[in-house]
């Protein structure tokens, strides 16, 4: 089966470079599967370190023409890729299912959600603005300019094909920026799809350039090395984040770090339980646990943990596994076999060490990816999934006795980006929020993600924020012109 097969319009698999579909330089190219099946959907190009070097000379050579084009024509042509890419919502929504695994409700939700970063950076860029003052001692004035940094290189992960790009693009574009996108080589398909939009859109050839490849580090090393980009921004694991800001540090690069998540859920005493649970499954399951905003740990009041626990158990047996292209199917698969097998050894490590499960624990017979919805309790505090990520249909639940010990355990982490707590206080409410080392605090929600709020992480969860007011400051410089 081909993906174009199933979509109303053809589906590029060829790299976009300099507003052009070319193939990789040395004629490679990889496979892209189903995870559902593990059928092979199509071959991207396989771009090569000279594919990129072609990339960022595009980029390099309309950077100043791009930067100069009036801010309003850049919000423009973000506000009519927008339109495009919703009147495309379908294509869109069936490509991701196909290529990532998600049921094709949450794939809709995900064409919403990231065509929300094009509309808003769209607005956004019209209100860049600067600061007239004067000097405290009256002896010249101040003038305060942002300008856009220059060319950028977005490196994107697997889980939202769409919005993780778009988050990146949207306001590197707002602010003047080019950029050169290197997909994760799982989902590369969607990306491609997207650039042909913005070819639609009139955006200028060589503003963006899309490179899929199977060997990123080939790729993106010398990019890292070329003293020509400014500006690098990540989406992925921690890990790999470390790598890259290593290599960042050479050349003093400007760097966005979206990276892993450890969430806590922490429900009180006081919480409404019912609120907490239909929290607790949006939280944990949207995205089939392959969110780095997941909850990956429930802290529950000793009080509540055993209803808590009997009410989530029977929501997640409930939950309908199987290809995200069934109507009514909640649960998908999981990205690939790697993917499986890591969710698999942490309920191993955690059961071996003591834990109890209340439903699940096991992967689904083959073909696809699947592993079953799965909570364990009595979690013991050293068990590896409490430290680790485990992106992936699993809730770990742990339990604790009063307000102080629930913020302990759960700050007792080096990630520090989404957390959720659940409370009827508050008081209490805005206390714990206060002293939780995240980035971003949910109280008595189990969605977060929100195009106008500030994304991101603290601790080893990563450096600088997208989205809201503050994501266009990602791709501008601060410049003071001193004055007489
Ligand atoms: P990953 O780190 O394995 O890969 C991310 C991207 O980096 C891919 O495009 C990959 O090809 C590329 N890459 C890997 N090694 C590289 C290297 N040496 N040089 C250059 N590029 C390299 O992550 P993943 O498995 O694709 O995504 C899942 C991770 O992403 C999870 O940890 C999740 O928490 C995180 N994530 C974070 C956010 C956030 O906003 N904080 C959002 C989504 C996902």
């Amino acid at each position: 089966m081909s993906v174009a097969d199933d979509l109303h319009g053809a589906v590029p698999t060829t790299l976009w470079l300099g507003g052009k579909q070319v193939p990789s330089s040395d004629g490679a190219t990889f496979a892209v599967h189903d995870p559902a099946t593990g059928a092979e959907l199509a071959r991207a190009a396989d771009a090569t370190a000279e594919d990129a070097r072609r990339a960022l000379d595009a980029a390099v050579s309309v950077q100043p023409a791009w930067a100069a084009t009036p801010a309003r024509e850049r919000g423009e042509i973000l506000h009519r890729a927008w339109e495009l890419l919703i009147a495309r919502s379908e294509d869109f929504a069936l490509l991701m299912t196909l290529e990532m695994g998600k049921p094709l409700a949450e794939a809709r939700g995900e064409v919403t959600y990231g065509g929300e970063f094009l509309r808003w950076f769209g607005e956004e860029a019209v209100r860049i603005s600067g600061r007239y003052t004067h000097s405290p001692s009256g002896t010249g004035r101040i003038l305060v300019a942002k300008q856009a940094i220059g060319p950028a290189l977005a490196i994107t992960p697997w889980n939202f094909p769409l919005a993780m790009g778009t988050r990146k693009i949207a306001p590197a574009f707002a602010a003047g920026c080019t950029m050169v996108v290197k997909p994760a080589p799982e989902t590369p398909l969607t990306m491609l799809l997207l650039g042909q939009i913005f070819a639609e859109a009139g955006l200028p050839d060589g503003v963006l350039s899309i490179l899929p490849t199977s060997r990123a580090a080939q790729l993106t090393e010398p990019l890292f090395a070329d003293d020509r980009l400014r500006k690098v921004t990540f989406t992925g694991s921690t890990a790999v984040g470390k790598v890259l800001l290593a290599q960042s540090a050479s050349r003093v690069l400007r760097t966005s770090m979206e990276l892993g998540g450890n969430a806590p859920f922490v429900v009180f005493d006081d919480a409404d339980l019912d609120a907490a649970v239909d929290g607790a499954m949006a939280a944990k399951m949207r995205n089939i646990g392959e969110a780095c905003t997941a909850a990956n740990r429930f802290h529950v009041d000793n009080r509540v943990r055993a209803e808590f626990t009997a009410r989530l158990t029977e929501r997640m047996q409930a939950l309908k596994v199987g290809s995200g292209l069934v109507e009514g199917v909640q649960v998908g698969p999981l990205i690939n076999e790697r993917q499986r097998n890591s969710v698999a050894a942490l309920v191993g490590d955690a059961v071996a060490k003591g834990a109890q499960v209340t439903t699940g624990g096991g992967a689904v017979s083959g073909p696809g990816w699947f592993y079953e919805p799965t909570v364990l309790t009595d979690v013991p505090p050293d068990a590896r999934i409490l430290k680790e990520e485990v992106f992936g249909p699993v809730a770990a639940i742990t339990g604790f006795d009063g307000e102080e010990e629930g913020i302990a355990a759960a700050n007792d982490t080096e990630y520090g980006l989404a957390a959720y707590i659940y409370t009827r206080g508050l008081e209490r409410a805005l206390r714990v929020a206060e002293a939780l080392e995240t980035g971003m605090v949910g109280v008595n929600r189990g969605i977060i993600s929100d195009v106008a709020a500030p994304f991101g992480g603290v601790k080893q969860s990563g450096l600088g924020r997208e989205a809201g007011v503050e994501g266009i400051e990602e791709y501008l410089e601060t410049k003071y012109i001193a004055l007489p």
